[in-house]
Formats: C-alpha cells, structure tokens, sequence
C-alpha cells in the first residue's frame, strides 16, 4: 500500500494534489454530509440538473417538433447518449445506446442471442450476481420450457466474496449457449478478468455478456480488447444520471443483421419508421434492439453528467478512486482493525472495482449510528457496509472525517441503540 500518513494534514495535502477536486462543486451535496452511496445512487449534479432543464425548455416550444430539433438530436438520442460512453467503453457509437432498465436489456438479449439447442441449452452465471439478472436468465429459460435447475449453471464462490476466475472457465463446456456475469461484484468489489474469461467463452463457442452496473463511470473498458458479445450497464449508481435514469445496451458490430429478440417501432430502421409499416425492417446497427418510444425525461440527465465524467476522463477518474479506496482501506486497518473490522475487498487494483466492503458483525447497526451522523454508507446483507467515495465528488478529507466518525461510534459503541429491525429499503 502507497505511503499514507495518519492525520488530518496529510489527508488536505492529498486534496491539494488532486487534479478532479474542482469537479465537487459541480454535485450538489449537503452541507455537513458526508455522501458514500454513489455506487447504489450517485449524486445529482448541476450537469445532470441543467439538460433535464434544457429538455424541458425544448418541450415547452417546441413541443411534437421536439423531434427535429438540432439535426434530430432527440429523436436520435438514446444512440446519441449510447455514443457518449464511447470514451469508457472503447466501443464504436452505433454499438451503444441507451434504453429501458438493465432487467429489460437483459430480457432483450437472451431473448436474441439464447436460441437453446438440444445440446446446447444452458446459461452460465454466478452465485454472486445481482437478482435481477438471475430472475432475468431464469425466466428466459423458463420461456423455451426448460428447466431451470438444469439450465441455469451458477458458479459457486469458494469464499462467499468473490469468484475465481479458473472456476468459470472451468464451466465453460459444449453445453453452455450463453455467459453472462458481472464485471464488478457489487457486494465485495471483485473486477474479474474480462478479457480472460470473454477469451475463453468464444475459444468455447459460448456467447458472453456483461453486466457493468458497478464498474461504468469507476473502471474504464476495452471493448475493442475484449470483444464481449454484448453487455448492459445501468446510469443511476457510479454515473449519477438519478434514479431510474435509462440503462446502457452494447451490441458487438459482428452481430449487426441479428434480429432483435423484441421488436418495436424504435427498432426499426429510422428511414422508414414512419412509414408506419406492419412489416419491422431492423436499423443497420445496435437500434435495431430499441423497442418503444425513448424514456426522454429519464434520459435528459445523462447528457449532462457523462460530458462531465468524460471531461474529467475516465482514467483520472479510475486512477483517483484507486487512491481513494487505498486510502480508505489503509485507514480503516490502520485506526479499526481493534473494532473487528475486516476488508472484504480485494487489494490488487486489477481486480477490483470503486468501492469498499467493509465487513463486520453490528454492520447494520453501525450503518444506521453512521447515518444518524450524516454519513451515508449502504448496507448488504448480512454484514457488509459498503463505502464508495466517488471520485467526482468526494475528497480525501471526506474520507478521513468518515473513518473518524466511524473510529467515535465503535469507542462509545453508540450503534448499540439502533434495533437490528430493517426497513424496507435497506
Ligand atoms: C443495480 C444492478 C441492476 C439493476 O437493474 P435495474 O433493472 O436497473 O433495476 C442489475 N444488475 C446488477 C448487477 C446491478 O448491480
């Protein structure tokens, strides 16, 4: 770990050196709050705030003729707003775009790209990943009268964190049709080796996807190294576009000409679209894969915020949430490891991602005694209390004032006076 220092001082001088702290001006944060849950719904910004606001301008005056504006802006936005994650993704424009949530984007590629076999039939996944994804795959399943507890392999966890590598690939066999896993872990933070394992599935003739929700706008991609075959990714956690902003679909180039498993008028090629045709001809490219009319309102923020995030540029951004989370881990082992604290998240950069599991066995008290004291951290079942200091708008200093409050609720063991009863969202 680099050569931190205990002390408020070092803290400030870390903040002095840092070449994105002028982007915190730009969030809206609270006065004395201390904000940590960027990776489960980032902060608003004035970037975000103000295209919403342009948006809304264009509709009061426009109105039906909204649509021709600017060349076509916004009737060719969600490939507009796909185009603007080019920067982090290494992919080309028209193999992006922005549409529906991540469950429904993951519905619409199984829906294209599972096409089960009688010997090939089954779809790998982890036993770590997110439900929804799970409950995606398994429904799809379920819609070509398979069953599940054959169909469905899960990768197993040897150490309830994380997933090894070799034991996914060891999965990969002739009867395996499609992959899909995350690329960061969104309880312990693990960054798996995309390359590798997207290498292996296509040495495999096995079909990959990904599922960026807790890596977009915190670890940079290489599309173009990786060559997944398609992936999705959410804007509302580390890209801080707002709650139920629209998710991202990526569609490798070679798969140009498949037909979309769901089609709708949006899908069709924009030329003819209003020929209002019952016979879908699919767009050249990855519209082929939109359906209904674009969520616009949902996707105003977006514009703002990623012309920021790629105005700071994604690999200061991911070079300062490296700092950050070392910083945050080397303080936490260095001042509550005497708590019975443990790091639950990888320390080797390459393998993983922007935030910071901290494991303990009050976790849920103690995130409640943090929120009482205007710290936001969020909590995972069963004993995780994850810490993301977002680079864009977090500070050294933040996460040196949180490691502090923390230090002072475990000293008078304050949490002992939340009940371990849960809300509903936790
Ligand atoms: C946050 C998250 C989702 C969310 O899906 P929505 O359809 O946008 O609600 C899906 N998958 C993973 C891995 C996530 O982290």
């Amino acid at each position: 770990m680099a050569n931190f220092q205990l002390g408020i001082d070092f803290a400030r001088q870390l903040d002095q050196q840092d070449q994105l702290a002028q982007y915190k001006e730009r969030f809206y944060l609270g006065e004395n709050e201390l904000y940590f849950d960027g990776n489960s719904l980032g902060a608003c910004s004035k970037d975000a705030e103000k295209s919403v606001l342009d948006m809304l301008e264009v509709w009061k005056k426009d109105k039906i003729l909204m649509w021709n504006v600017e060349d076509g802006k916004y009737f060719k936005f969600p490939q507009y707003l796909g185009g603007l994650f080019s920067q982090m993704l290494k992919a080309d424009a028209n193999e992006l775009t922005i549409t529906n949530s991540v469950t429904i984007n993951i519905h619409q590629l199984l829906a294209t790209f599972y096409r089960p076999t009688k010997q090939r039939y089954k779809i790998l996944v982890d036993e770590l990943n997110f439900p929804t994804d799970i409950h995606a795959v398994v429904s799809q399943v379920l819609l070509h009268g398979l069953d599940p507890t054959e169909a469905v392999v899960s990768v197993r966890s040897r150490d309830g964190r994380n997933i090894e590598e070799d034991d996914i690939i060891a999965a990969m066999d002739e009867t395996v049709a499609v992959a899909l896993f995350p690329a960061v872990m969104y309880r312990s933070a693990q960054l798996l080796d995309m390359a590798r394992i997207t290498r292996a599935a296509h040495e495999k003739n096995i079909l990959i996807g990904w599922d960026l929700c807790h890596s977009i706008g915190s670890v940079p991609h290489d599309f173009k190294q990786i060559e997944p075959d398609f992936a999705v990714w959410c804007t509302y956690k580390h890209i801080s576009a707002g709650p139920g902003s629209n998710a991202g679909l990526y569609i490798n180039k070679r798969h140009f000409g498949t037909r979309p498993g769901l089609a709708g008028w949006h899908g069709n090629r924009k030329e003819t679209q209003f020929l209002l045709d019952h016979e879908h001809t699919p767009a050249p490219d990855v519209d082929a894969w939109l359906t209904g009319t674009p969520n616009m309102l949902s996707m105003a923020p977006i514009e703002g915020v990623v012309k920021l995030y790629n105005e700071a540029g994604i690999d200061n951004i991911r070079e300062k949430s490296l700092r950050l989370t070392d910083y945050l881990i080397w303080l936490i082992e260095q001042r509550l490891s005497r708590y019975g604290f443990n790091n639950g998240t990888l320390l080797e950069h390459s393998r993983r991602g922007g935030h910071v599991a901290l494991e303990h066995e009050d976790a849920f008290r103690i995130s409640l005694a943090l929120k009482a004291r205007q710290v936001i951290p969020d909590f995972r079942e069963p004993n995780v209390i994850r810490l993301a200091p977002a680079p864009m708008y977090t500070s050294f200093e933040d996460v040196y004032r949180l490691v502090e409050i923390l230090d002072d609720i475990m000293q008078k063991k304050s949490y002992d006076q939340f009940s371990e009863e849960r809300s509903l969202v936790v």
